[in-house]
């Protein structure tokens, strides 16, 4: 095989996308309004207010949670580097396609697999 992933490439291009997703998500967290500001609003439309802050939060939570899945996933990647796995298929360790390890630098499951937890997690409650 004579595809060479330039790894310290990779781990200091997954190292950025790290620091920028911390950042991200420090500036999701500083957004958030302190209790005190909220008080100052007016008592009318204080229903509206709240929907729209439920919301707000809704929307923060899912972007946390995509930022922190996505940390993870670096994370899981920087590991393979350092273990020496990196582009093998975490499920079957079969090398994953060099054309989606390049679209997706921190793809840890081979399209076959990925296309299998995906119809495996249909259908079912989401797991814990
Ligand atoms: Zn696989």
């Amino acid at each position: 095989m004579d595809m060479a992933i330039d790894l310290s490439k990779l781990r200091k291009f997954l190292e950025g996308e790290k620091a920028r997703l911390n950042m991200e998500m420090e500036q999701l967290q500083a957004s958030v309004p302190t209790s005190e500001e909220r008080r100052e609003g007016s008592p009318f439309g204080k229903r509206e207010e709240e929907a729209t802050e439920a919301l707000e939060l809704e929307k923060r939570l899912a972007m946390e949670r995509r930022i922190r899945e996505e940390v993870v996933g670096i994370d899981h990647a920087l590991q393979k580097i350092a273990d020496g796995t990196y582009g093998l298929c975490d499920s079957c360790g079969q090398p994953i396609d060099p054309e989606r390890l390049e679209a997706l630098p921190q793809a840890s499951l081979c399209m076959n697999c990925k296309a299998l937890q995906a119809k495996n997690a249909k259908g079912k409650p989401p797991a814990g």
